[in-house]
């Protein structure tokens, strides 16, 4: 609804950055002092208008989410939609006219869901809507069949140790912050293997949906078994608790095919618009390629690649071509094992010292609200400068945090100003890694938004007279 309405307020904030270059004569201003005084921002206001009319004037970046999502689908590392997502991607670089387009290689594990089922046996049958963790081990062919005990804490789970040995362990944890929520998730399966559990289940890390489980990937500590382990939508998870509550002996059939086969040839994709006078200094804004399994990895991650590659796309398209080299980083294997980020920083080490920031979008692209922002003092007050240019779609906040998974080992290693995308968080971790990651969650608009915010922020960043920081 609406959506071709709204387009019509991108016409006043061309028009307003036009105005305000003629009466500014901006070129005037001290170019040169981004650390104390604000004036330099004017001689941006002009191309900050044009990015912003560009990303907001049309659908493209959703319409190429939607090829990547509907012609490709979802791309999990090691697999073959993955591997054409990659080759898409390079093609249509190309095609936008971006430089030094290539990818590089990076070896990935693979892991293969298989099929999976789990079910209520006793006290009577009731099938669980799940998803097999990440990374899990399978069960036997035949299943784990066992009691499951329920517990709400690791405390809890350590006070009756002696329970658990032949049981299932189930960790029936309401969602409230992801990085609290998440740690029975990735750290459960260990922790109940410890004490003998044959299995582990999880309720969903988010909040309650529509019977929609979520996977995620687990870590199996060195010092334990490996126990296959699962989420279960938080009805089921409800359930089991209202059965347990009532003093039933519950009891659960659970049967998973998980594997991994050997490591597979991925990549990540680079391209570039070269900088005009300080090719060899860089600004990279990034998204992750791969996604979990399941659902289309629409917001998880294909919306955070397509708004940092419309930003080069778009300087390109009004050839605003900046100072320093912007580059867009397509990262393969961040969701089970961050191979890319660690590859990209190996690859790349000579050149990490010329790196003025890094930014990535991996939150989802709903409405922006701005950036967070990981630096020193002099970095934040320029990009809080930077970010009155994006006032006028109500994305100009800066935040602590900037960073992103992929963006880390060469944002740690090379000491670099580290950046994310900051959007509307609200709809995220419904959706996040479940059957439900498809486009349709995401608005044309406030996709044209982010892509319009990451494209400001880098062109500025790449364009300043001073390096960031400096
Ligand atoms: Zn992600």
């Amino acid at each position: 609804m609406g959506q071709r309405a709204r387009f019509v307020i991108t016409l006043p904030l061309v028009l307003l950055g036009a105005t305000t270059l003629l009466a500014q004569s901006p070129h005037t201003d001290n170019a040169h002092n981004t650390g104390t005084n604000g004036s330099w921002i004017h001689q941006y206001r002009e191309p900050a208008a044009r990015l912003i009319g560009e990303a907001m004037g049309s659908t493209f970046a959703w319409q190429r989410l939607s090829v990547l999502t509907d012609t490709i689908g979802n791309r999990l590392s090691g697999s073959p939609a993955l591997e054409r997502a990659v080759q898409w991607a390079v093609d249509e670089m190309k095609r936008d006219g971006l430089e030094n387009v290539h990818t590089e290689r990076v070896m990935v594990p693979k892991w293969v869901r298989g099929a999976e089922s789990a079910e209520i046996v006793e006290p009577v049958r009731h099938p669980i809507v799940m998803l097999g963790l990440g990374d899990s081990i399978g069960t036997p062919a035949d299943g784990v069949q066992a009691e499951v005990l329920t517990f709400h804490s690791f405390e809890e789970l350590d006070s009756k140790a002696s329970q658990v040995r032949g049981k299932i362990v189930f960790f029936n944890v309401p969602f409230t912050a992801y990085g609290e929520t998440v740690r029975f998730r990735s750290g459960g399966p260990s922790r109940a293997a410890r004490y003998g559990a044959v299995a582990m289940l999880i309720r969903s890390v988010g909040p309650d949906g529509l019977r929609t489980p979520h996977t995620g990937a687990l870590q199996y500590s060195s010092d334990a078994p490996k126990i296959p382990a699962a989420a279960i939508t938080t009805e089921d998870a409800d359930r089991i608790q209202r059965l347990t509550d009532r003093g039933s002996r519950v009891v659960v059939h659970l049967k998973m095919e998980a594997h991994f086969d050997p490591d597979a040839e991925s990549a990540n994709v680079i391209g570039e618009l070269r900088g005009r006078e300080r090719p060899e200094e860089i600004v990279v804004v990034s998204g992750h390629l791969d996604s979990w399994d399941v659902g289309a990895g629409a917001s998880d991650d294909g919306g955070g690649c397509i708004v940092t590659w419309e930003a080069l796309r778009i300087m390109k398209k009004l050839n605003l071509r900046p100072r320093r080299t912007v580059r867009v980083v397509l990262w393969t294997n961040e969701e089970n094992g961050g191979r890319g980020g660690v590859a990209y920083r190996d690859q790349h080490r000579a050149e990490l010292a010329k790196h003025v920031m890094m930014l990535e979008s991996d939150g989802g692209v709903f409405r922006p609200l701005g950036f967070g922002f990981t630096g020193n003092e002099a970095g934040r007050q320029t990009v809080k400068t930077i970010a009155t240019l994006l006032t006028g779609i109500a994305a100009d906040q800066i935040n602590g945090g900037g960073g992103g998974a992929d963006i880390g080992p060469s944002v740690t290693d090379g000491r670099i100003p580290a950046m994310s995308l900051d959007v509307d968080g609200s709809k995220y971790f419904l959706i996040h890694h479940t059957p439900a990651d498809t486009i349709d969650k995401i608005d044309p608009v406030e996709m044209a938004k982010c892509a319009a915010a990451v494209a400001v922020m880098a062109y500025v960043i790449a364009d300043l007279p001073q390096r960031l920081g400096q």
